[in-house]
């Protein structure tokens, strides 16, 4: 059942979260990045809605020409280029691998191959900067809001095909989840692993590629755009580039742990994903370096130092808990954690064919200090990328601000849902480890 808080809140994004993306980046291009100067020539009457939409860029042939391109390679990449990288890099798990069990009992197979689809992407795109000279390294920078009207062109159609094929056309209509709200199962999504043929599932593509491939190549933009406009890159934009670069690659090199997060393992693939992927993460995830664009930061070392110290111990803190549990998971407890065999609770559930699983939570290492240590070291990079664009603007803040929002929320919707799983073991799961995200606090 959809409770009426759930259903406002789906409305609410549903309606305006393309209009934020929008107004965050609109602000960039005609207000200098400022959030509130729009609202106050608007409130006092300087200018009116039709003045910002009139002198904002429109889609162009050259930008959809530009993003067919884009997720037409990177959709080949995707289903056409088996992962070769798995056979030369020590430690890296690629190639075919198995998803969880759904709730349904069905376990996928998927390619893993976006650290190859990756490195392709970036050594072509050092080759044209450097060599080819093809197109110009700021080409992101300079079609970035016709690049919006085509994203959410995709974020829209992919949307509302996931939803028409779960109803007609589900790859497994076992696993599909009506509720009978329009509204709800447009945004939350129908079916759970939505897929094209055996091998191109939506849920993985659209999480990890064209987004998150994207990711690096639009701040390479943003530094790009720097060197052309002001003659340098600001070592703020250089911190950016390394904090999120460290993000992005650790995802791609964790590719086949990602099978078992939340976005992979629980979430229905809808609108929240679908369109989410395409502009939600792109545009929203990048703002500092958009900031840095219009304003190049130089930090003094100390600053510099401090902020990138943060950005590496929230990621250390981020790989380190998130590599206990899978390590647990995998060898199913057999393991050591910081040089002693963890620690857990034993559970018990079943799946909606009434077959009975049995699970262990862990209680040891960062997973014995809270319950979502991983979240916590994810905000602290978070707040790194934040900081390296100093104090004048709130627009760079955007992302603390929606990470804490975004994981506060989905340590609730976790705990709700590993409740319903686990029942009474996942009450004692909670008493031994009784806080969230900061020991002691919360
Ligand atoms: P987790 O990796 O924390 O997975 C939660 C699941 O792990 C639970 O549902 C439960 O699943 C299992 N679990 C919970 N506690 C334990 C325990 N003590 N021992 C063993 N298993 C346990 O969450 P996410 O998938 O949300 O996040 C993965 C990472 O991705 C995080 O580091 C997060 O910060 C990051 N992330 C980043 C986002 C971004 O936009 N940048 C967005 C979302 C996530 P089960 O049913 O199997 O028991």
């Amino acid at each position: 059942e959809v409770d009426w808080f759930s259903l406002a809140s789906i409305l609410f994004l549903l309606m305006f979260a393309p209009l934020i993306v929008y107004y965050f980046i609109m602000s960039c291009d005609q207000y200098q990045c400022s959030l509130t100067d729009p609202l106050i020539d608007l409130l006092m009457g300087n200018k009116h809605l039709s003045d910002i939409w009139n002198k904002t860029p429109t889609l162009t042939y050259a930008a959809a020409g530009i993003y067919i391109v884009w997720v037409a390679f990177q959709v080949i990449l995707y289903v056409f280029v088996p992962d070769f990288c798995h056979k030369f890099l020590p430690g890296y798990v690629g190639g075919v691998q198995e998803g969880a069990v759904t709730p349904a009992g069905v376990v996928n197979k998927y390619e893993i191959n976006g650290l190859q689809a990756w490195i392709i992407t970036h050594v072509l795109w050092f080759a044209n900067a450097y060599y080819f000279h093809y197109f110009s390294p700021t080409i992101i920078f300079d079609n970035w809001i016709p690049l919006l009207w085509c994203a959410n062109i995709l974020g829209y159609v992919v949307s509302t095909f996931a939803m028409i094929k779960g109803y007609f056309f589900p790859t497994n209509a076992k696993d599909c989840k009506f509720t009978g709200n329009f509204f709800y199962d447009y945004m939350m999504g129908i079916e759970f692993n939505p897929r094209i043929g055996n091998w191109f599932d939506f849920k993985l593509f659209f999480n990890g590629r064209p987004g998150i491939v994207a990711w690096t190549l639009i701040n390479l933009s943003y530094a790009a755009k720097q060197q052309e406009l002001y003659g340098q890159v600001t070592n703020s934009m250089i911190l950016v580039n390394v904090l999120q670069g460290i993000y992005v690659l650790d995802f791609f090199w964790n590719e086949a742990w990602y099978l078992k997060t939340i976005d992979i393992c629980h979430d229905h693939f809808g609108w929240y994903l679908g369109w989410g992927d395409c502009v939600w993460l792109p545009y929203l995830y990048t703002l500092q370096g958009l900031y840095l664009v219009y304003h190049p930061v130089q930090l003094c070392t100390a600053h510099a130092i401090g902020i990138l110290m943060l950005g590496l111990i929230g990621y250390y803190i981020f790989r380190m808990t998130n590599h206990q549990k899978d390590l647990f998971r995998r060898t199913n407890g057999n393991c050591k954690i910081w040089g002693k065999k963890p620690q857990y609770i034993e559970c018990s559930y079943m799946s909606v064919d009434g077959t009975k699983y049995y699970s262990k939570l862990m209680t040891s290492g960062f997973w014995g200090w809270a319950r979502h240590f991983n979240y916590t070291g994810d905000l602290m990079g978070s707040l790194a990328y934040c900081l390296t664009c100093g104090f004048e603007h709130i627009l760079p803040y955007f992302y603390i601000v929606y990470m804490t929002i975004l994981l506060t929320h989905r340590c609730i919707r976790d705990e709700h849902r590993c409740f319903s799983k686990y029942g009474k073991d996942w009450k004692r799961y909670t008493a031994a480890v009784p806080y969230r995200l900061i020991p002691g606090v919360f």
